[in-house]
């Protein structure tokens, strides 16, 4: 590839990633920018931007052969250092189409057009003048490679395409989320998490009888000050053996009353279902009434995560809806106080 020899001997040490594997063979015209025919089709607005920022895009590019499936027995595993297969400039996983300096540099296409000019910035910071170009080579050589997930340790057997590995990262199921038990610093999926919450701090946690369907307890009316108090919820999925795993927050509110909300307990927020909950509180029945007559306060909400449970802070931080428990609804008297709770947990 002419960009990687016009770099020399710190081209060739900054790109032992190429060494490894061969590149598919791309004749480049000088001064001409090459977009491959996939790119073009699939990415038409980042075409249009190559246009718009002068570039000479040809309007029938060379065929490239795709790339090759990702057979098992023709994939090899090889380690190789993280800042060799990222964006030089935001160290995120490169986009197509991939950009490079003579020396080099690789850069997404967003960060390519981030910055006005067409310098390389690595370079400029060296002071040496470097201008990128648009490589289909690296395009079809990154098209070929499976990432490992990160959460691997974690229980993470995935491997993504390269271009499609962070889609995974960000839906990981098994991104980990930490124990915030004060001196604990474990951290693991939310099933794992769950097994060590329940199993080495001692927290309680209810089998929901699944989502859409409510259960009823009696909660302290206190927020939790010993770990045994801390309550979890765990909704198992029709589908498979997923199990979602949420959190009650309890926070005291006036003059014994309490404010309560609901957590779900993962570190990817923004990916997969999200959640609605109904908490509803019910007041003892008057002295002497009949059954059935208890006043009963509820709320309906979407469910905060929280990768950190307890999760009272998730919950404050957004704008989470929380079910105010006034101190006439509760159960009992003293440190004895309950409150009871009907909670539904669904899908949105
Ligand atoms: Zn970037
Ligand atoms: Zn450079
Ligand atoms: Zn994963
Ligand atoms: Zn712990």
């Amino acid at each position: 590839m002419g960009s990687v020899a016009r770099g020399g001997v710190e081209a060739r040490e900054e790109l032992q990633l190429l060494d490894l594997f061969p590149l598919v063979h791309h004749e480049e015209q000088e001064g001409e920018v090459v977009v491959h025919q996939e790119e073009q089709e699939t990415e038409p607005d980042k075409a249009a931007a190559v246009q718009e920022a002068g570039a000479i895009v040809p309007v029938e590019a060379p065929a490239m052969a795709a790339p090759a499936p990702a057979h098992a027995d023709k994939m090899r595993p090889v380690l190789v250092d993280k800042a060799r297969f990222s964006c030089s400039l935001c160290s995120g996983f490169l986009k197509r189409p991939i950009y490079q300096c003579a020396a080099g540099h690789m850069v997404c296409c967003s960060c390519r057009f981030k910055f006005r000019g067409n310098g390389c910035r690595r370079c400029c910071d060296r002071g040496v003048v470097s201008a990128y170009t648009i490589c289909p080579g690296l395009g079809y050589f990154f098209g070929g490679l499976q990432v490992p997930c990160p959460n691997e340790p974690y229980g993470c057997k995935t491997y993504s395409p390269y271009f499609k590995a962070d889609d995974h990262e960000r839906a990981c199921e098994h991104a980990p989320c930490r124990c915030a038990e004060q001196g604990c610093g474990f951290a693991g999926s939310p099933p794992a998490l769950l097994a060590h919450l329940t199993g080495d701090h001692f927290w309680a946690a209810h089998e929901m009888p699944g989502f859409g369907a409510s259960l009823t307890l009696r909660v302290p009316g206190l927020p939790a000050s010993a770990a045994q108090d801390r309550l979890l919820f765990v909704v198992e999925e029709e589908e498979g053996d997923r199990r979602v795993v949420f959190v009650l927050c309890v926070r005291s509110r006036g003059e014994g009353g309490a404010a309560v909300s609901v957590a779900c307990v993962r570190a990817n927020a923004e990916a997969g279902p999200q959640y609605m909950c109904e908490l509803w509180a019910q007041a003892p029945a008057p002295p002497g009434s009949p059954e059935g007559v208890a006043r009963r306060v509820g709320i309906e909400t979407d469910v905060a995560s929280c990768a950190a449970p307890p999760g009272e802070a998730a919950v404050e931080e957004g704008s989470w809806l929380w079910l105010d428990v006034a101190p006439e609804m509760m159960h009992g008297t003293g440190a004895s106080k309950v409150m009871q709770l009907s909670i539904l947990i669904d899908k949105l």
